[in-house]
């Protein structure tokens, strides 16, 4: 077997890896570039095949939903079967009603934890993994008999921290080749470690207690774990989680019941449809969809006398509706996503802005979708592979002083596992 990264070895963004075992190949992960600016302008990387033109190039493997693993796929042709997790499908079929460029995948076949599947001459188990991202795997392969291990994005300090426990525990064994994910590396000191959900939790059920009006929290309803805790803060604070049909939708889709979701049996969650998205809803002919959670609705004449007990996963667009309801005394901000959003020019930065017009206090509370220094050093430890080499970071030259057999791969060279 021979890999080789097309791109990933110096970058975070447009992951994508080949893999070649006796004439037949796979990808895992085909990615957006971070620096692309949109999909047109954005070349595919140069994987034989991915015109649809070569038999040999047998499925494309996408560890999770995250645009940087999947975001070129919609370039390559259709005829090269997917293979991704079964919530990674729904919840991307969900948010391409809603959300612009994003776009519905059909899985030919699904990753699921722990499950054997043979590819060509590719035998995959996926584990799922701790991040950011539901539904996220890291994928031990073996073909010829050698084997790789692949650690997608992952953390330890999540929802599903156990899984990363279970991962360092019952590492897969014997792996020659271990390409790992270093996304923190650069932004953390090698010796500090980021908060865990559960410590997120207990932050926002302070602040949610501080807060005389509505707590809105800017997060993406993708990130799960983050909708979950703060779900939690709200019902342990005796408030309502206000969540938008696109966040409804999404997750509906995760199709997990321990998942808060407007369905029959839930408290402490309500759905507002901003006028906006109503609007949407009516232009796309998608309207019925709201239907299923009529008795959750939460009209806009209600929004100021709820407000004192309620939180809303917000998007700055959403001001306007709370303006126009009246809805924004003793109102607060929390920014619950990546820093990096409320640099200047961005849409944070303008949600920023508007906050201290209004005199609204704008507070950041957020924690990582990757695992820290510490924790990649237990998980490089437990796989124990015979050569490590990092992939989705950025300081690549930082692994050698923090992880034993590092060996440096270029963007586009092979590699024999
Ligand atoms: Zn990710
Ligand atoms: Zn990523």
């Amino acid at each position: 077997m021979r890999i080789r990264i097309h791109r990933g070895t110096r970058e975070i963004g447009g992951t994508c890896i080949e893999l070649e075992s006796a004439g037949s190949r796979i990808l895992l992960d085909l990615g957006l570039p971070l620096n692309a600016t949109d999909l047109a302008s954005t070349l595919l990387p140069e994987v034989d095949g991915l015109d649809g033109g070569s038999a040999d190039l047998l499925a494309i493997i996408l560890s999770h939903g995250h645009r940087d693993h999947w975001g070129l796929v919609p370039k390559a042709s259709r005829k090269i079967p997917l293979v991704m997790g079964k919530a990674t499908e729904s919840i991307m079929r969900a948010a391409a009603d809603f959300v612009p460029d994003a776009i519905a995948l059909n899985a030919a076949r699904y990753l699921e934890h722990g499950k054997l599947i043979q590819i060509g001459p590719f035998a995959i188990v996926p584990r799922l993994v701790d991040h950011s991202g539901f539904d996220a795997y890291a994928i031990e392969i073996e073909a010829a008999g050698k084997r790789l291990f692949y650690s997608g994005d992952l953390r330890a300090h999540g929802r599903k921290a156990k899984m990363f426990e279970a991962l360092v525990h019952t590492p897969p064994r014997a792996i020659d080749i271990m390409l790992m994910e270093g996304s923190s590396l650069g932004r953390l000191a090698d010796d500090e470690s980021f908060p865990t959900e559960e410590a997120l939790e207990n932050i926002f059920v302070d602040r949610f207690k501080d807060t005389t009006g509505m707590a809105l929290v800017a997060c993406s309803a993708q990130n799960i774990d983050r909708v979950v805790t703060v779900y939690r803060a709200a019902k342990r604070t005796g408030r309502t989680l206000v969540v938008d049909a696109y966040a409804a939708e999404v997750l509906k889709a995760t199709g997990y019941d321990n998942i808060p979701k407007p369905v029959a049996g839930w408290s402490n969650l309500a759905v507002f449809i901003p006028q906006r998205q109503r609007l949407h809803l009516k232009n796309n002919g998608i309207a019925p969809l709201v239907d299923s959670y009529r008795e959750f609705r939460l009209w806009p004449e209600q929004l100021a006398q709820k407000a004192s007990r309620a939180v809303m996963l917000f998007r700055p667009w959403m001001m306007r509706d709370l303006d126009q309801a009246n809805a924004l005394s003793g109102a607060k901000v929390f920014w619950s996503q990546w820093d990096g959003y409320l640099r200047a020019g961005s849409p944070g930065a303008a949600l920023m802005a508007d906050c201290e017009s209004r005199g609204i206090p704008f507070e950041t509370i957020h924690t990582s979708g990757h695992a820290g220094p510490g924790d990649l050093r237990r998980l490089a430890a437990a796989v124990a592979p015979k050569k490590l080499i990092p992939i989705h970071t950025f300081e690549r030259d930082k692994f050698p002083s923090l992880f034993e057999k590092v060996v440096l791969a270029n963007d586009g060279d092979w590699v024999l596992v």
